[in-house]
């Protein structure tokens, strides 16, 4: 029983390490089963992690060098950004700053600028550029504002910026300056540089400038006042016949806002009907006859009254107006002819062309256009151009004016001594008349000197084959000398002042010589 009890024990204890033994044995299988397990994890975890960071590696190579790719790029950005301003704030032609560069100098001085502190600005303006460039084109007059930009350079000193803020316009701007007095020997220095003839296309020329010259702050406290009263004082400079320096003078813009006014009312002007033709008789020296009429504008102004050419004709010239204005007293002038010559078939109209009008493109058409609208004979028809207008362009004042006489048109050369007519010139010129200054006729009767020079005129008119008539006749000593002269024709208060179309035609039936207004 005893011997049963302990094998059964010893049974139960074999077969309990037995079943410990196995348990372990597959709990040993299973760690080992997780283990394999977890290592092919890792191993698998392991293989895409290393794929990762290849890929990451890729990645950040790419982008290294999309960077360097970026910053090439944003430094070709910078360059062509400063290029660009420089581009901006230069003129393409001379290179020297331009108006944006020039304005935002200006600017930065004018804010720093102590009340002790003296600035000044010059405003030089090429006189009759536009004249350079449509006789010789536009690329001789690029080659003037090069060469103008060189010598300007030469008379600038290390206080003095320069600047082409316009076709034909340069700016000097001055700082630290001592005195305005002694400002006057800087533009000595820069009138200098125009002492000399510029060389385009083989020829000589010489170029005038207007300059007008303010000083900060006395005469402007910002870069727009300044700028604007230069440029006022640069006006002031051409009306006073160009080649000249005006210092600005708070006077200037009361005249330069009336004459914005006049200009604005001028182009109202035509509109409303304000102008009239007013016709001054021209005499027949030998027979003492009126023989033809001169036709000079007069502007009914509203509030102004009747206002002289004097006073407008160049306005209209500057703005251009003198186009259409100049079309309508043609218009005027030859409905009048065609009117008077139903009566007095003989009778001549003389109408004076401006520069502007007469270098228009289309001046032979119009007068062709404006003969066969009134009807008239353009054998009485007279245009009259000053030698200056005439002389400007010679080439083409020869072709325009054998243009016209084609059809019978003639030419009257007015004004004529007051510029400097060359006899060659004067020799191919076609125009039929010459019309002896009224300066001459002013002292001729005192002027030994000025008796010889009419006479003279005479003599070579005649020599010439052309018509002569005195303008400015005041006086019967003046009207005897002429006639004494062999002078054909003759203008003036002696005969007539220039009186409205009535008066004129009553003149024109009486056929008797006296003064009328
Ligand atoms: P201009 O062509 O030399 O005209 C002659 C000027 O001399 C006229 O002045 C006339 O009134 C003036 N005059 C005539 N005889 C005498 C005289 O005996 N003594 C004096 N002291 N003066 C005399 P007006 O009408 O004031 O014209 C001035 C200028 O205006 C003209 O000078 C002409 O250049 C321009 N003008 C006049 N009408 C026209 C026009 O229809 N078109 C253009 N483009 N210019 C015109
Ligand atoms: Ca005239
Ligand atoms: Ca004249």
């Amino acid at each position: 029983m005893g011997y049963f009890m302990i094998d059964r024990l010893i049974g139960i204890g074999v077969l309990a390490v037995t079943i410990i033994v196995f348990t372990l044995f597959i709990i040993c299988i299973i760690r080992y089963q997780n283990i394999k397990r977890v290592q092919i994890l890792l191993y698998e975890e392991n293989l895409k992690l290393k794929e990762q960071y290849q890929e990451l590696e890729n990645n950040y190579n790419s982008s290294l060098s999309s960077l360097n790719e970026l910053t090439g790029k944003c430094e070709e950005l910078n360059k062509n950004k400063e290029s660009m301003k420089k581009l901006a704030y230069t003129d393409y032609l001379t290179e020297l700053p331009n108006r944006t560069a020039f304005t935002e100098m200006l600017d930065n001085i004018m804010i720093t600028l102590r009340n002790e502190e003296t600035i000044a600005i010059m405003d030089i303006d090429i006189d009759n550029f536009k004249n350079i460039n449509d006789s010789l084109g536009h690329s001789y007059g690029d080659e003037l504002l090069i060469d103008v930009t060189y010598r300007l350079k030469q008379a600038m000193d290390e206080n003095d910026y320069l600047a082409r803020i316009g076709g034909d316009e340069f700016i000097v701007l001055t700082q630290n300056l001592q005195d305005t007095v002694s400002f006057e020997d800087k533009i000595k220095k820069i009138k200098n540089v125009f002492s000399y003839p510029f060389v385009l296309s083989t020829k000589e020329y010489f170029v005038t400038v207007s300059i007008g010259v303010a000083f900060a702050p006395k005469d402007g406290r910002t870069s727009q006042a300044l700028t604007k009263n230069v440029d006022s004082a640069m006006y002031v400079a051409k009306a006073n016949g160009k080649n000249t320096h005006v210092y600005f003078e708070y006077s200037f813009n009361q005249k330069l806002t009336e004459k914005i006014e006049t200009q604005s009312e001028l182009r109202k002007a035509l509109e409303r009907n304000e102008f009239v033709l007013f016709y001054q008789a021209q005499m027949n020296l030998d027979t003492k006859q009126v023989v033809g009429f001169e036709a000079l504008i007069r502007w009914n102004h509203p509030t102004k009254g009747l206002v002289y050419p004097d006073e407008f004709i160049y306005l209209a010239e500057e703005t251009g107006l003198i186009v259409p204005i100049g079309k309508w007293v043609l218009q005027t002038a030859c409905h009048q002819l065609k009117q008077w010559s139903e009566s007095f078939p003989d009778i001549t109209m003389a109408v004076n062309l401006s520069a502007r009008q007469f270098k228009d493109r289309d001046i032979v058409k119009l007068v062709y256009d404006i003969i066969e609208e009134t009807g008239i004979n353009p054998n009485s028809l007279e245009l009259e151009i000053t030698e200056t207008i005439a002389l400007d362009d010679i080439e083409y004042t020869i072709a325009t004016i054998q243009e016209l006489k084609k059809i019978g048109v003639s030419f009257s050369l007015d004004d004529f001594g007051t510029g400097y007519s060359s006899m060659n010139y004067l020799k191919r010129l076609p125009v039929s008349n010459l019309k002896i200054d009224r300066s001459f006729l002013n002292t001729v009767m005192e002027d030994q000197c000025d008796q010889k020079i009419i006479q003279a005129i005479i003599n070579l008119a005649r020599n010439l084959d052309l018509y002569v008539i005195a303008e400015g006749v005041e006086s019967s000593d003046q009207e005897v000398f002429l006639k004494e002269s062999n002078c054909n024709k003759a203008q003036g208060f002696l005969y007539s002042k220039p009186v409205p179309k009535d008066k004129a035609v009553l003149f024109l039936k009486n056929q008797d010589v006296k003064v009328i207004e």
